[in-house]
């Protein structure tokens, strides 16, 4: 499965890149990585722009997301808690 790539725009006409994959240039003969390039860019003048590959995105917890965890587990708790009293005090009126 490919990541899904969100094309850059072009800064003179705003039109979509396109993705040129890396190779050779027939003229140089040098090789020359992947960019991005705009499909009307003679018209426009718009500069080519460098590709660079998406990485698998592994975002850590925030702080403030494990606090909101946190946070949750004790509601849950506290939750819990009120529950558990209540039924004692159900359990206490049966046994009167
Ligand atoms: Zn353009």
């Amino acid at each position: 499965m490919t990541p899904e790539i969100t094309p850059p725009q072009c800064d003179a006409c705003t039109t979509p890149l396109k993705l040129i994959p890396a190779g050779t240039s027939k003229r140089t003969f040098k090789d020359y990585e992947a960019f991005w390039a705009c499909p009307n860019n003679r018209e426009c003048g718009g500069k080519t722009q460098k590709y660079v590959p998406p990485k698998p995105k592994i975002t850590p917890d925030s702080p403030q997301q494990v606090a909101d965890n946190i946070n949750k587990d004790v509601k849950t708790i506290n939750a819990l808690k009120i529950v558990r009293e209540n039924l004692d005090s159900v359990i206490k009126y049966l046994e009167k």
